[in-house]
């Protein structure tokens, strides 16, 4: 029966567990993949889909989990959603590809000219297309290093950039994504992110601090005229939802700025309305030299992008950049349906609304429990950092029982940070509220039962 099951957002919305999790289709599942594929490749879930869309994921068993992952900030207009299934859907029927370094088409032009018009300032702007974030990532880089014939790159503590070999130098923590992986790329330095919560003399001092030793390590240790570019999410994402400390990212750009130094903003993760806005970068009004997208932008398919100022893109010599599945025309539909998806149902505002409920959701069980250091994010995108109560040491531990809870009791999260005790919600925005209190009733059990 679940073969045959068709997602997007008539799927019955309520969360149903029927077999004990993972049921037996799962778990069959499970044996064959464990013959088939590297233990590496780990999950983070042990049930496996049959369909999904609106605010759940069913399972093989029948299973209906209530969804506040969205496949990692990707499913951001729901899973299968309407316009995306059907402008992809006409676009497999009409050519699946030519590869656009050779034949080129329209829907990637106009997956440009919407990202040109949306993304932040007014000035002239170009942008490229890839598959992946970390190949998004790793482009800016080589347009950076291309316009301003520099080679280093500044990074932060707790950045996630990626998987490649540059991105993942670029990345901020070892185990699991360098660990016996190296050596790095070269040319990459970090600088301490300006995070509150831990900031050592206190949230107080933190912006100001940590921009001081981000202009020593800039000016005193690596030399500005050598520095490329400054890359930086405006929230972290895998290092657990970090906000930077108010006026932080300004003074770095305008820093930055004065030293001809290039200021990337990864969106990958904030960007395609998943804050409450277009870009993260827009809550600071800050305006970056380069941006970069993926996740959201493709509705599930694989699509990423580098938007950027015209100058700095034409700078690449022709040839340089591009890649055989760079800019897919399904995956360039599927785009333009997203774009349809936010517009038509006021998914930004959505944004705002879901983070509104969930901090709301999150004050209340933190009163209840002193396991709950802090809770911070933007729109569709917050997390609570999980401490041992009476301390700010991290409590690694209790995010796992909670992941775990949730799974077992059919809500799926994530869980991010540096030392592994976030538990971060980025539902879909077109879960219902009713879903987002059902599952956060689940999580307060959870935490009950801690
Ligand atoms: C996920 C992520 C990436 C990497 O994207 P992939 O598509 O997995 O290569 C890069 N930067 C940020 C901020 C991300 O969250």
């Amino acid at each position: 029966m679940t073969a045959t099951l068709t997602g997007g957002p008539d799927l019955q919305q309520a969360r149903r567990i029927l077999t004990e999790i993972p049921g037996p289709r799962s778990r069959d599942l499970a044996e064959r993949r464990n013959a088939a594929l590297p233990a590496g490749l780990a999950s983070g879930a042990g049930v496996y889909i049959a369909a999904a869309g609106g605010g759940v994921v069913v399972d093989v068993d029948g299973n209906s989990f209530i969804d506040l992952g969205s496949g990692i900030a990707v499913t951001t207009v729901g899973n299968a959603a309407p316009a995306v299934v059907s402008r992809a859907g006409s676009q497999l029927a009409q050519y699946t590809h030519t590869c656009f370094l050779n034949v080129p088409y329209e829907p990637y032009i106009e997956v440009a000219e919407r990202l040109n018009a949306l993304t932040p300032g007014d000035h002239q702007k170009r942008t490229a297309l890839f598959s992946t974030g970390a190949e998004a990532v790793e482009n800016a880089v080589k347009y950076a290093r291309a316009y301003t014939g520099r080679d280093a790159v500044v990074v932060f503590d707790h950045a996630f950039h990626g998987r490649s070999l540059l991105t993942m130098t670029m990345t901020a923590k070892n185990q699991p994504y360098k660990h016996g992986f190296g050596p790095f790329a070269p040319e990459v330095y970090r600088a301490p992110m300006a995070y509150p919560y831990r900031w050592p003399s206190g949230p107080e001092n933190c912006a100001a601090e940590a921009f001081d030793l981000f202009t020593t390590l800039i000016d005193a240790q690596i030399g500005a005229d050598q520095v490329a570019c400054v890359v930086v999410e405006p929230i972290q994402g895998e290092g657990g939802f970090i906000v930077p400390a108010e006026g932080f990212l300004q003074k770095v750009a305008d820093f930055c700025r004065e030293r001809g130094i290039l200021v990337v903003a990864d969106e990958v993760q904030t960007g395609i309305a998943r804050t409450g806005a277009w870009f993260a970068c827009e809550h600071e009004d800050l305006v970056p030299d380069l941006i970069t997208t993926a996740k959201g932008l493709g509705g599930g398919l694989p699509l990423a992008a580098v938007t950027g100022r015209a100058e700095i893109m034409d700078a690449a010599h022709a040839g340089g950049i591009g890649g055989t599945y760079a800019g897919n025309p399904v995956a360039c539909a599927a785009a333009l349906g997203v774009f349809d998806e936010i517009e038509q149902n006021g998914l930004i505002e959505r944004a705002r609304a879901i983070g509104e409920v969930i901090v709301a959701e999150l004050r209340s069980i933190a009163a209840t429990t002193g396991l709950i250091g802090e809770i911070r994010g933007r729109g569709a995108m917050i997390a609570v950092e999980l401490i041992k109560p009476g301390t700010r040491e991290p409590n690694k531990e209790a995010v796992a029982a909670l992941a775990k809870h949730c799974h077992d009791n059919g809500v799926l999260t994530l869980t991010a940070g540096t030392f592994g005790n976030v538990l971060r919600f980025l539902p879909p925005l077109t879960i219902t509220d009713e879903l987002l209190v059902d599952a956060f009733g689940v999580i307060r059990d959870g935490f009950a039962a801690l």
